[in-house]
């Protein structure tokens, strides 16, 4: 007899401007996927943004908080567009939604394919710490004699440091495994690498690199090889040698910072995913913004929302399901032939969206 399928039940928040047309094309891979697999999905769609803020004078709803906690396993995050000018009242639902929801952890995979990459093959992730660090935004000017002086809170604390580096550990063994499974496997060891500056900010990074380290020596990391690496000479060597890296664990402060300039690494920002993670909770949400410059042409790239889509379904526990995404993903790169403009092809979000299908 046939096990019962594992319903998930995804929250659609598409946000604003390109966001409305590439979480329609996740929401297409995650009705598309192969029956074997024996998964189903419910929807609900949820609002949240700045058109919602101009509509409704919130950015998010409490429905949308409260639906996602009660109701959803996980989410479906598309864009949303930031004024050039503060607006009163406006601030992003997506920092709110990582609050309310405790989402600590920031993964941003950054990969190329064999047919994409001018050298060596980059496949890396980036786990960013996302509830504290200088993010905590206590601030404080003081007028002095000499004038002005302007300081900043940077908060470490053990709790968090442990956490993050723990999921940065469980990453790194199912990137193993989904590797294990591909015909590719580019690594043969996991590795970790603890991003920190506690030569110079010893109490603080200092406490992010001990505790990190302690994260990782327990037993069930046995497997993985654990670095550490100053965060400057990192940067330096991330841009010399990306080929080098697997997953590497930062604070909230230099995880932002490598996020952005890893993903430069490979090319276009319609590629690169991410995932807001929790202990229960996952939510997709491709790196790009609200792209206004091309929203309405029907020409966004939906490979960053796919892959979105796929590492969410890995944080439910859908490996299988996620490796079978990025292996159509990959095909699609690779074949070069349905490419959205930003990629240098011709091809429309639809024709791109239905070559992954196809594939899948
Ligand atoms: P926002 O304020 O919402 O971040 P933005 O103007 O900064 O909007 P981004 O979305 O950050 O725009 O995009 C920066 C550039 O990359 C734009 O030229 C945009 O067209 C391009 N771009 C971003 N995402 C995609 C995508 N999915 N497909 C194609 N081009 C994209
Ligand atoms: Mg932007």
């Amino acid at each position: 007899m046939a096990a019962a399928a594992r319903t998930l039940r995804i929250g659609l928040i598409p946000g604003d401007g390109i966001g409305r047309e590439v979480i329609p094309a996740g929401r297409r891979i995650l009705e598309s996927l192969p029956s074997s697999l024996n998964l189903k999905f419910s929807f609900v769609d949820l609002e949240a943004g700045y058109g919602t803020f101009q509509k409704t004078g919130t950015a998010l709803p409490d429905k949308t908080v409260e639906t996602l906690k009660n109701e959803c396993d996980g989410a479906l995050f598309g864009a949303v567009s930031s004024p050039s000018t503060k607006v009163a009242g406006y601030s992003s639902p997506i920092v709110a939604l990582r609050k309310k929801l405790d989402l600590y952890a920031n993964v941003r995979p950054v990969k190329t394919t064999a047919g994409n990459s001018n050298g060596k093959p980059i496949d890396l992730v980036i786990v960013r710490e996302n509830t504290e660090d200088l993010y905590v935004k206590e601030e404080r000017t003081t007028e002095t004699p000499e004038g002005k002086v302007a300081e900043a809170i940077k908060r470490i604390s053990e709790r968090a440091s442990f956490r993050i580096s723990n999921i940065a550990g469980e990453i790194a063994l199912r990137r193993q495994n989904i590797r294990n499974g591909s015909a590719n496997p580019t690594r043969d060891q996991p590795m970790v690498t603890i991003t920190h500056k506690s030569n110079v900010l010893s109490q603080t990074d200092g406490l992010f690199r001990e505790t990190a380290r302690r994260a990782l020596a327990a037993e069930k990391f046995s497997s993985v090889f654990v670095e550490e690496q100053i965060v400057d000479s990192m940067v330096y060597k991330l841009f010399r040698q990306p080929e080098f890296y697997d997953v590497i664990v930062a604070p909230n402060l230099y995880g932002d910072i490598l996020s952005d300039g890893a993903a430069a690494l490979v090319g276009s920002l319609g590629l690169v995913p991410s995932a807001n993670v929790g202990d229960n909770f996952a939510i997709g949400e491709p790196c790009h913004g609200s792209a206004p410059d091309i929203e309405g042409k029907g020409i966004s790239n939906p490979i960053a929302t796919i892959r979105s889509v796929a590492l969410m379904l890995e944080f439910l526990g859908e490996e299988k399901a996620a490796a079978q995404i990025y292996a159509a993903v990959d095909g699609n790169l690779d074949a070069a032939q349905f490419l959205t403009p930003d990629m240098g092809g011709k091809a429309t979000t639809q024709q791109v969206l239905d070559d992954v299908l196809k594939r899948l």
